[in-house]
């Protein structure tokens, strides 16, 4: 998963330069990189210790001042060039910056104070980025410089990034009458509120709940958890509340734990006028510019071009996928009435989890806690980087850090790179011809309090390129997750790993122009695709083969094949299941305006035939990616790109899995492209032809009936 600010898209495209002719506060821009303001300054690791809520309201205003500023050069422009306009939008990433780093502040060091100062921070440049989209003089400026003459003579990357300036402009409603322009930006910056109230329930929600487990005797599988004792009650926390489904044989206690679950995001933190809020909203904002959803709006900026292509394709996929799900549940069922002595028994969604990990154990044991021994994360990770240095011709190393107090003075030795928290870790990415320092990432993995749980990667900063006018600066991105640096890791950490590296690879292997083309700003239905692709590696025999310590014997690694295969039986419809609710409730809103999300579950679940355990114990209203971010009506993301990844993964298994040659090639027509060119085209230029399923489909050992046209659509 990756997780960008709600603005990087427009932000991106702030111009903050400072002008000669420019009053005041630009000249306070100027000193921006100085060391006074951590926020702005690019000169080199961010300086952790110097970022506070207070700080971040002085930066963020001079950011935004410098904005408004280049924003008056810009409307005086009489004749456009490229430089002068589009270039101008395209160059600086100061204010993009303030907010991804307050981004990861706010999510790894949570306090009622980066609440504040992140909701503050993100209205105001709610306010500024639609007066900016919504600005009639720009907007002329740049549709003449769009029609000018020079404007046809321009290398493609640039016409392209113009392009997407128009439509983005178009997008926000710069055609439409001044009042529903209003109207759209009041829906914007309601939408922004939403999304952090929507988050910080959540956060509160997961953080308090908990499941008395007092009146359960039967604790029979889950003998092994420690749990938490509260006078004369013993309770379980929400990680625990996961093992228990899966492991515990009292069926009573799975199924109350499964429905406590459901209170998640309800009470006493509710989701649910929110949720009702946010959708409405969004409808409404789709319907002002002129789409019949908002799924149609988003899939305008997306790979696969209509939220209808989407649909089909998810569609099409379920048609191959149902039939191999439906005999895995059967078996799942019967595994029950023999385990129950119920020749009738139903499969609920509670003991969907239970019985896959009962069977698994008699048609494909594996033994996932020998498995790990062999994975020490201290050994893993330096053989990780091995391969992406044999592959993509980089090194990776792990640097000094050290972890100082917020407002304090630290006493870092030079050579240091300060971390925002203790325990977090810090690399140098280097091109191994050059010794070019690309880019740098953190790995904070140790959970704490004030932290948010899951993984993802988060861009810290922006980097670009050497220029005549400038010289390179480094990409900085950091991975938060809950594996913990010491110990070691399963099967699924490893994979979570690859996935979490491919999007630093994306990011750190960058070569573009200006920090307007990158990769973060790709198209929503390619973002995961490198990602998804490198997490493959993780499941191949030879590379675990190749990263264990002792490493793992051939007898093992057979066994994890096997189990691996037996549990995508169940686990590869998911994200198709839950790529189709998604688009049920932005293409089809008006079925479900106005209902509790909750009976919109049902609805959604009886409407489309789908299985009950299409959804886990988590219901819709703790979706993060649909409510609190940019995959919204995007959902599919996961599942097309899955498909894509599988496509692409065979040309890295035709001539070997880490060869330099295939990795030079996916370098440079993928990782270093970011989105300079549309993401059909990137994806044809490294496989010389559009996406097919066949792969996929192959892996999962389903042979499709007849040939599926792919939905791919150049836009
Ligand atoms: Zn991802």
């Amino acid at each position: 998963m990756i997780l960008r600010s709600l603005f990087s898209v427009v932000l991106v495209l702030l111009p903050l330069h400072a002008e000669p002719t420019v009053p005041a506060p630009v000249r306070q821009a100027e000193t921006a990189t100085s060391e006074d303001h951590p926020f702005l300054d690019n000169s080199g690791p961010p300086r952790w210790s110097k970022m506070t809520p207070e700080q971040l309201r002085i930066d963020s205003e001079i950011a935004l001042q410098a904005a408004m500023d280049k924003l008056r050069v810009i409307e005086q422009v009489t004749e456009p060039t490229y430089d002068n306009t589009f270039g101008k939008l395209a160059n600086d990433m100061t204010m993009v910056n303030t907010v991804m780093r307050t981004s990861l502040l706010s999510s790894t060091c949570d306090s009622p104070e980066w609440r504040t100062a992140t909701q503050e921070l993100l209205a105001r440049f709610t306010t500024f980025d639609t007066a900016f989209w919504q600005n009639e003089t720009i907007w002329k400026i740049m549709q003449q410089a769009a029609a000018s003459e020079w404007a046809k003579t321009l290398p493609p990357h640039r016409r392209y990034f113009m392009q997407e300036v128009i439509q983005r402009f178009r997008m926000e409603g710069i055609d439409l009458p001044p009042a529903r322009r209003a109207r759209l930006s009041a829906i914007k910056q309601e939408l922004t509120d939403l999304a952090q109230q929507f988050s910080a329930n959540l956060i509160d929600s997961r953080r308090e709940w908990q499941f008395d487990l007092t009146p359960y005797a039967d604790l029979g599988g889950i003998e092994t958890l420690h749990f938490e004792q509260e006078g004369n009650r013993r309770m379980a926390r929400l990680d625990q509340a996961f093992v228990i489904l899966s492991f515990a044989d009292d069926e009573k206690l799975r199924e109350a734990v499964w429905t406590a679950m459901k209170t998640l995001g309800k009470t006493p933190h509710d989701n649910s006028s929110v949720i009702q809020r946010i959708l409405a909203l969004r409808h409404e904002q789709a319907r002002i510019l002129g789409y019949a959803s908002y799924a149609d709006l988003v899939a305008a900026r997306c790979m696969m071009g209509t939220s209808e292509a989407a649909e089909r394709h998810i569609r099409s996929m379920l048609h191959h996928l149902t039939p191999q799900h439906e005999t895995a549940l059967e078996n799942l069922r019967k595994a029950k009435a023999e385990h129950t002595h119920n020749a009738a028994a139903i499969l609920q969604p509670w003991d969907t989890g239970y019985y896959t990990i009962r069977l698994s154990r008699d048609e494909a044991p594996f033994n996932g806690y020998e498995f790990s021994r062999h994975l020490p994360t201290r050994y893993v990770l330096p053989r990780i980087f091995a391969i992406f240095s044999e592959l993509y011709g980089i090194s990776i190393t792990e640097c000094p850090a050290a972890f100082a107090k917020p407002g304090s003075k630290p006493a870092i030795l030079p050579g240091t790179a300060e971390v925002w928290a203790p325990g977090v870790r810090y690399y140098e990415v280097r091109d191994k011809t050059t010794g070019t320092h690309l880019g740098s990432f953190y790995i904070d993995g140790d959970p704490r309090p004030g932290k948010k749980p899951g993984t993802w990667t988060q861009t810290i900063s922006i980097g670009k390129p050497a220029s005549p006018q400038s010289p390179l600066i480094p990409h900085y991105a950091a991975i938060t997750t809950s594996l913990p640096s010491a110990g070691t890791l399963s099967s699924t950490a490893i994979a979570t790993y690859f996935h979490e590296f491919g999007h630093i690879l994306h990011q750190m292997l960058e070569e573009v122009e200006c920090p307007s083309l990158g990769n973060y700003a790709l198209e929503p239905d390619f973002r995961e695709f490198p990602s998804i692709l490198h997490e493959k590696l993780a499941r191949e025999p030879e590379i675990l083969a190749r990263i264990s310590q002792p490493a793992i014997p051939a007898a093992l690694l057979t066994a994890f094949t096997a189990n691996h295969r037996f549990f995508q039986a169940y686990d590869a419809i998911v994200p198709y299941h839950q790529a189709l609710i998604d688009l049920e409730l932005h293409r089809h809103y008006e079925q479900y305006a106005g209902k509790d999300i909750d009976t919109v579950e049902q609805e959604i679940i009886r409407k489309n035939s789908l299985p009950a355990t299409a959804f886990n114990s988590c219901p819709l209203r703790t979706n993060l990616h649909i409510f609190a971010n940019f995959y919204a009506g995007v959902y599919y993301t996961y599942a097309w790109n899955d498909m894509l990844a599988e496509d692409a993964f065979s040309r890295f298994r035709e001539k070997g899995l880490t060869n330099p040659e295939t990795g030079d090639e996916f370098r440079r027509t993928i990782l270093s492209q970011g989105s300079s060119k549309p993401a059909a085209e990137l994806y044809r230029n490294f496989m010389g032809r559009d996406p097919k399923p066949d792969a996929l489909l192959h892996s999962l050992g389903i042979k499709p009936q007849k040939e599926i046209p792919s939905d791919a659509k150049t836009r």
